[in-house]
């Protein structure tokens, strides 16, 4: 997976500290994890490590859309058919995605899923699909056609051949989860990194704060500054390499799900927030809503800041954020 290259500062555990860092990678939800805990000794890193695994895995099982025996494959299988009941923790999960959607204007909607796939980004395509097949490739995407139902926590979708997908969402939300689950079991600090998403608590053994470096995606040999990060997470939406030139114009991979279009403009979104799911959710966002709109909206949002570089390279940051290039 190509986004941005978030470097970390990973400083070893000072002399007169006992606490080490620990840190383990794996695949989990189909790509890279890495994850990192501040504890004693290795037995108590790994066991804790180990947790979050078991945690991230577990949540994979719920949200997968690809695993069969899933309960949202179930919700996916029953479209325009029948309500089908679900875990709390899903339609939960379900009904702040709904949220984030009405918040970007539908820019970000987890029923992305059931779009026609016109567009490649391999290289491949040489023109514009018709406007006839980009009007048809949404016909059955829209938020506003998931009926829940709290009370007996069912989901519907209510177009036949309607899916949703957790895509942009999923690897924050299991981030989000991992980390409270391990501060409830006493770890004071660590990072849950997936695939470049981060998601930090506590300090460094030495006392000092996690820090990320976000580099220029054009150049990778120049970074735009390290920014710490304080109990929070960082998040990157944007894989630079895929994307297709048609008609002079150069289109990345996130298609907006209200037009058909792919988005333009953008190299890469960097979204701070207090938790994962929401920085993951907002980072694809922006890349539909642009830059005017999309940083706009997140200078509206209370704790949340954002980084987008466009596809000149140049940088363009939400009100609260100094960067200096370096
Ligand atoms: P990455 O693949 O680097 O994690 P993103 O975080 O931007 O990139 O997530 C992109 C993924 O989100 C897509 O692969 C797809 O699964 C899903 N997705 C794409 N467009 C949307 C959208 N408009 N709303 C919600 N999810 C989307
Ligand atoms: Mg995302």
């Amino acid at each position: 997976m190509h986004k941005i290259v978030l470097l970390l500062a990973l400083m070893t555990s000072s002399l007169c500290s006992a606490q080490g860092i620990f840190k383990q990678e794996m695949t989990l939800m189909g790509c890279h994890f890495d994850i990192t805990v501040v504890a004693a000794d290795t037995t108590r890193g790994d066991a804790y490590i180990q947790l979050a695994v078991d945690e991230i895995s577990r949540i994979e099982k719920l949200i997968s859309s690809w695993d069969p025996a899933s309960q949202t494959s179930e919700i996916n299988r029953n479209a325009g058919i029948q309500p089908v009941r679900v875990d709390r923790e899903l339609f939960d999960l379900i009904q702040r995605a709904m949220g984030i959607s009405q918040l970007t204007d539908g820019a970000f909607d987890i029923s992305y899923a059931s779009m026609d796939r016109i567009w490649r980004f391999d290289g491949t395509m040489t023109e514009m699909p018709s406007e006839r097949e980009i009007a048809a490739s949404i016909q059955r995407v829209g938020y506003t056609h998931i009926q829940l139902d709290a009370k007996s926590s069912t989901v519907f979708l209510e177009k036949k051949g309607m899916k949703i997908g957790f895509g942009a969402i999923g690897k924050g939300y299991a981030a989000d989860k991992a980390k409270s689950l391990l501060m409830e079991k006493g770890v004071t600090a660590g990072i849950i990194n997936a695939s470049g998403d981060m998601n930090t608590w506590g300090q460094q053994p030495d006392g000092s704060d996690w820090k990320v470096a976000i580099t220029n995606p054009l150049d990778k040999t120049r970074s735009f500054g390290l920014l710490p990060v304080r109990n929070s997470a960082v998040v990157t939406s944007g894989n630079y390499e895929k994307y297709v030139v048609l008609e002079g114009k150069r289109y990345a991979h996130i298609i907006d799900p209200r037009t058909g279009y792919p988005s333009s403009g953008i190299l890469s979104v960097t979204v701070f927030a207090p938790k994962a799911e929401l920085a993951d959710a907002l980072a694809t966002s922006v890349f539909v809503l642009g830059i005017d709109i999309g940083l706009d909206r997140i200078n509206q949002l209370p704790d949340i800041e954002c980084i987008i570089i466009d596809d000149r390279g140049d940088i363009h940051t939400s009100d609260q954020i100094k960067i200096a290039s370096r």
